[in-house]
C-alpha cells in the first residue's frame, strides 16, 4: 500500500490561531542553521510549537535521517498543543524522502511516531491512515490508534478498533490498551451507558488477566471516578493492592470526584503512613479540600509535605496552594506564596485578585490587576469577575461600574452572566435597587431566581418593602418552596419591627411544610474541628462555654454593644428575641475559642450562611474586649475584627 500524502487538518480551536496561513517549510532556509544544545544528547525536548519549528529547521539543514525525524515526532506529540499542520508537513517531507515506502524497520518506528503523533493532535482520522498504510501493525500502533480516538470523545470507534484489534490484527490486549480505550473518560459523561461501558471493560480486564496491574488499575479507578461510581472504585483498588502512586493518586482523585473528602483525606493519610510518594495534582487536590473545609492545620501539614516531596512545583498546585490559604481566612500566608511563586501566570494573579477582594482588599486587587497588565498578561474574564466581586465586597460602585462598562471596548470581553450577576448585586445593595432592577430588565439574559434573590436580601437591608413584596411574590410563584424567599421576606418585616406580618410568613412557611435552613459555625482548635449550632448545647464542655459567652456578653454590653433584635428569629415572644440572639452559633463558637485558646491569639471562624448583623456587631465588641484578631468566614466573604473595627467596614 502506498504511503498517503495528508491533506491539512480541519481546523480545530486550541490550534487554529497559532495556525500559519501558508506552508511553514516554505519559508525555512536551508542553510547555515545550528542545532540548539537539546539536540546534542539525542534527546529532543520541545515545549512548544515554536521550538518544534526551531527543531525542523535543524532537521533540514542537517540531512535527516528516519530515526531522527522518528525522534522529532515524539518530541512534537509531548508537546503541550502540538501542532498538527506543522506534523503534516513534516509528514510530507518523510513521504517525499522515501522514509515512508520500502517497509523495512525504520518504516514502522517512524510511521508509529508520526500516527502517535496524530493521536495526540486529537486527529484520529488522519492516525488512522497512516495505520492502514503500515505494512505491519503490532499492540503498540493498536493502542496508539485506540487512545486517540478515545481522546477526541469518539468511543464508539475506539471501542470497534479494540474489538478488531483481536478479530483481525490477531493482537493480544496489553496493560496499555485498557488505559487507551479509558483514556479522557471523563468528558463524556453518559450515565448509565457509561455504566454498562465501565462493567464490561472491568469484565474484558479480568479476562485478560490484568486486574491486578496498577496501570490498568489506575485507569480503571479514574474511569469509576468520572461516572460517580465510588463503590466500584473501591473494588477495583481493593483488587490492586498495591504500592504504585499512581493507583493511590488516582484514588484521591476518585474521592474528590465523588465529594468524598474525608475518604480523600484518609487515603492521603494511608498513603503517608505506607511512605508512598503522592503526585503533584493530590497536592492540589487536598489543597483545594483543606481550602473549602477551612482545615487550615491539615493545609499546612500537606503543604510541608509537598515541599519535601516536589522539586518543581507547576503552576496548578501554587494556585491551589494560594486558594487554600485565603480560604483559611490567612491572606499574607496567600500573598507569600503568590509572591515567591517563580511561575506567574492569569490563574495566579485572577486566584490572588479574588483573595484580596473576600479579605476586604479591594485596592490592593486593582494594583495587582493594573501589575497583571503591565506584565504582559492579558486579563481573561475570570480576572474580570473576580477583580467585580472585589470592588463590590467594598461596595466601590463607581469603580465597579467603569470597568463593567469597558469590559467589551477595552478588553474585548463580552460580559458574561456572572458579570451581570455581580453589578446587580453591586448596585442592589448600595441602594440602587431601581438601577439593579432596570440592568436585569435590560441584559440579554433572562434573570434567574438566585440573581431576583440577591435584589430581594437588598430590599431587606435597606427596608425597602413595597419592591421587597412584589418580587418575593413573583419568587413564591417560581418556587413556591423554596425556603429563602421567605426567610428573606421575613426579615424585611423583621427589620421593620413588623412581627405579625413576620410571623404570618412563618406560619406559611410551617403550613406548606418548608423547613428554614440550619445555622451553624465551626473552628478548628488542636486537630479537631468543634461545631456550634444555633443554642447548641451538645458539646462536651457546654456549660462552660455557656458561661464564658454571659460573661463576654456583659462585658460587651459595658463597653457599649446594644443588641439588635431585628435579627432574632420570628417565632419568638419579645422576651425571649434577646435572649436569643445571644446563643447565636457564631457567638458561640467564639465563646469556645475564646476558652480553648490563649489568650491574644487570633480565633478563625467559619459559618455555613452570611453573618447575622448583631453577631457582626458582637464580634467587633469582642474584638475589643478581648484583645484578639477573630477571623470570620461566612459563606460570601471574610471578615477580619480588630480592635472594634471589621474590614468590611460594615458592608456585606
Ligand atoms: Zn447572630
Ligand atoms: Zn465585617
Amino acid at each position: 500500500m502506498p504511503p498517503f500524502l495528508p491533506p491539512l487538518p480541519t481546523p480545530c480551536a486550541p490550534n487554529s490561531t497559532s495556525r500559519p496561513a501558508r506552508g511553514l517549510l516554505h519559508a525555512i532556509p536551508h542553510r547555515n542553521l545550528k542545532l540548539p544544545p537539546g539536540r546534542r544528547g539525542g534527546r529532543i525536548t520541545i515545549s512548544s510549537s515554536s521550538s518544534t519549528l526551531s527543531a525542523a529547521q535543524d532537521l533540514i539543514a542537517d540531512a535527516p535521517t528516519p530515526r531522527a525525524f522518528s525522534a522529532l515526532f515524539k518530541a512534537a506529540s509531548s508537546a503541550t498543543s502540538p501542532s498538527p499542520s506543522l506534523g503534516v508537513q513534516l509528514h510530507a517531507q518523510a513521504v517525499v524522502r522515501g522514509f515512508l515506502g520500502d517497509g523495512d524497520n525504520s518504516n514502522t518506528i517512524l510511521s508509529t511516531a508520526i500516527l502517535n503523533f496524530y493521536a495526540s493532535c486529537r486527529e484520529p482520522d488522519l492516525a488512522r491512515q497512516v495505520f492502514d498504510a503500515m505494512a505491519r501493525t503490532n499492540a503498540v500502533t493498536w493502542n496508539a490508534l485506540i487512545k486517540g480516538y478515545a481522546q477526541a470523545g469518539r468511543r464508539e470507534e475506539a471501542l470497534e478498533l479494540f474489538r478488531d484489534m483481536r478479530r483481525q490484527g490477531h493482537v493480544a490486549p496489553d496493560k496499555y490498551t485498557f488505559p487507551a480505550l479509558l483514556s479522557g473518560i471523563g468528558r463524556e459523561r453518559g450515565g448509565g451507558c457509561m455504566q454498562e461501558l465501565g462493567g464490561s471493560m472491568h469484565a474484558q480486564v479480568i479476562k485478560s488477566g490484568l486486574h491486578k496491574d496498577p496501570f490498568v488499575g489506575a485507569s480503571l479507578v479514574s474511569m469509576y471516578a468520572a461516572i460517580g461510581a465510588l463503590e466500584d472504585v473501591k473494588v477495583v483498588f481493593d483488587d490492586v493492592d498495591t504500592l504504585d502512586p499512581v493507583v493511590w493518586s488516582s484514588m484521591i482523585s476518585a474521592y474528590v470526584n465523588c465529594k468524598e473528602e474525608q475518604g480523600a483525606l484518609l487515603t492521603f493519610y494511608k498513603m503517608l503512613c505506607r511512605d508512598i510518594k503522592p503526585r503533584q495534582f493530590v497536592y492540589s487536590s487536598l489543597f483545594a479540600i483543606c481550602g473549602s473545609m477551612s482545615l487550615l492545620e491539615m493545609g499546612r501539614q500537606v503543604h510541608a509535605h509537598s515541599l519535601k516531596n516536589i522539586a518543581d512545583k507547576d503552576a496548578a498546585m501554587t494556585n491551589a496552594l494560594l486558594t487554600m490559604y485565603s480560604d483559611c481566612g490567612c491572606i499574607d500566608d496567600a500573598w507569600r506564596v503568590f509572591s515567591s511563586n517563580d511561575v506567574v501566570d492569569v490563574v495566579s494573579y485572577s486566584s490572588m485578585i479574588l483573595a484580596l477582594g473576600q479579605h476586604g482588599h479591594p485596592k490592593e486587587a486593582f494594583e495587582l490587576f493594573r501589575q497583571m497588565e503591565f506584565s504582559g498578561l492579558v486579563p481573561d474574564e475570570v480576572t474580570l469577575l473576580n477583580l467585580l466581586s472585589a470592588f463590590n465586597h467594598a461596595g466601590l460602585v463607581h469603580e465597579g461600574l467603569h470597568i463593567f462598562d469597558s469590559m467589551l471596548d477595552i478588553q474585548g470581553i463580552k460580559p458574561t452572566y456572572q458579570h451581570y450577576a455581580c453589578v446587580i448585586d453591586m448596585l442592589a445593595r448600595s441602594g440602587e435597587i431601581g438601577e439593579a432592577i432596570k440592568t436585569i430588565n435590560e441584559m440579554p439574559f433572562e434573570a434567574g431566581t438566585p440573581l431576583w434573590r440577591i435584589v430581594l436580601g437588598a430590599c431587606s437591608k435597606h427596608r425597602d418593602i413595597a419592591t421587597g413584596i412584589k418580587i418575593a411574590e413573583m419568587l413564591f410563584e417560581m418556587e413556591p418552596y423554596e425556603a429563602a424567599n421567605y426567610i428573606l421576606l421575613g426579615n424585611i418585616y423583621t427589620r421593620l419591627g413588623r412581627w405579625t406580618e413576620a410571623e404570618k410568613v412563618r406560619s406559611v412557611m410551617d403550613k406548606r411544610g418548608i423547613g428554614s435552613y440550619d445555622a451553624f459555625s465551626w473552628i478548628e482548635m488542636g486537630k479537631k474541628t468543634h461545631r456550634f449550632g444555633v443554642a447548641d448545647r451538645s458539646h462536651p464542655i457546654s456549660e462552660e462555654i455557656y458561661r464564658n459567652l454571659d460573661r463576654l456578653i456583659g462585658s460587651i454590653k459595658a463597653a457599649g454593644y446594644v443588641p439588635d433584635i431585628s435579627f432574632a428569629a420570628h417565632n419568638l415572644e419579645k422576651d425571649g428575641r434577646e435572649e436569643s440572639l445571644h446563643y447565636h452559633c457564631e457567638k458561640l463558637a467564639f465563646a469556645f475559642g475564646d476558652l480553648a485558646s490563649p489568650s491574644g491569639n487570633t480565633l478563625r471562624i467559619m459559618k455555613n450562611l452570611r453573618a447575622c448583623g448583631d453577631c457582626h456587631s458582637a464580634y467587633k465588641y469582642f474584638s475589643l474586649i478581648t484583645g484578639r484578631k477573630i477571623i470570620l468566614r461566612d459563606n460570601h466573604r471574610f471578615h477580619h475584627f480588630n480592635n472594634g473595627a471589621c474590614s468590611c467596614g460594615d458592608y456585606w
